[in-house]
């Protein structure tokens, strides 16, 4: 998992442009998205119903830099996640203005789909069988992987296995807290509903380290409002496939979402939407991952 190194390092440097706003297509809202016009679907599909609603529901976070995370001038969710529900919505036919962002943190993605609260999912939400149980998945359209975030100055955690008896952090109903529960027992679990708390804690110095996707983590360390104060390990100790959520059984709806994702890998859009939220510095896109049309 050595990219995942190299990926945070980059990342540092990319979040660190958009958070101080020199990403332009980050401050413009992302890249143009297509969309398109008077699309045909099979009648009372999913897909038809919110073609024909003109709106959809998205489920994102909203304090996760790069990835979707609150612009308080505007009052809307940008990043990389929110990129890939606008690339959606236009295969239905949906501005991105159209669309009602709803916040979602890690604990409440599976009720918020089941209760219709929500459409989808884009929400650094990871595919896994526990999930499946309860709610489907298009995807993966990215894949992360578990890493750590602790003070700058604090060299005795270097990896998980330093991790006994340490205080660690991460979001109730996340993967990271069960694999901190379940492979690293004598590490002493801390919860919060958001990593921002998480975070907060940290730089409180009431915890020793915050563990979620390096991706996430990466954006935290990049914040100008921390700089100097973290550091993220670099030593990532799980794969987290990025998935969209949607209802269980929508069948028909779950095929669209991984055609639209796709398309999105081929003709260049996944690749520019992550340009110019993660990749702001001008890195290089990673390949788009392989779908699991499961
Ligand atoms: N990707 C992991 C998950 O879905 C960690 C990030 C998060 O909590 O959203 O649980």
């Amino acid at each position: 998992m050595k990219h995942h190194l190299r990926l945070v390092a980059v990342l540092c440097a990319a979040l660190a442009m958009i958070v101080t706003g020199c990403g332009d297509e980050e401050e413009s809202g992302g890249p143009d998205v297509e969309v398109e016009e008077d699309p045909e679907f099979a009648s009372g599909s999913v897909m038809a119903e919110l073609a024909e609603a003109g709106t959809i529901r998205i489920g994102t976070k909203y304090d996760q830099p790069g990835l979707g995370n609150i612009n308080l001038e505007t009052d809307e969710p940008e990043g990389f996640d929110v990129e890939i529900g606008k690339i959606v919505a236009g295969e239905l036919g949906i501005e991105p203005d159209q669309i009602e962002w709803v916040e979602t943190v890690s604990a409440n993605r599976e009720s918020f789909i089941a209760n219709d609260r929500v459409d989808i999912v884009i929400a650094t939400y990871t595919i896994n069988d526990e999930r499946k149980e309860q709610v489907d998945f298009a995807g993966p359209y990215y894949v992360a992987g578990q890493d750590l975030l602790v003070a700058e100055d604090d060299e005795s955690i270097n990896g998980p296995d330093d991790l006994a008896g340490k205080r660690v952090c991460a979001a109730s109903g996340s993967t990271p807290i069960e694999n901190i529960r379940e492979n690293y027992p004598e590490a002493e679990p801390v919860e919060f509903d958001t990593y921002t708390e998480c975070v907060d804690q940290l730089e409180a110095g009431q915890i020793d380290a915050v563990s979620t996707d390096d991706i996430i983590l990466a954006g935290y360390a990049a914040d100008p409002k921390y700089e100097g104060k973290f550091r993220v390990v670099g030593e990532t100790f799980s794969e987290e496939p990025y998935g969209i959520g949607l209802e269980k059984g929508q069948d028909d709806f779950r095929d669209f979402l991984n055609d639209t994702l796709e398309e999105a890998f081929e003709d260049g859009s996944w690749e520019e939407a992550f340009e110019a939220t993660l990749g702001a510095s001008g890195v290089e896109a990673p390949e788009p991952p392989e779908l699991d049309r499961y």
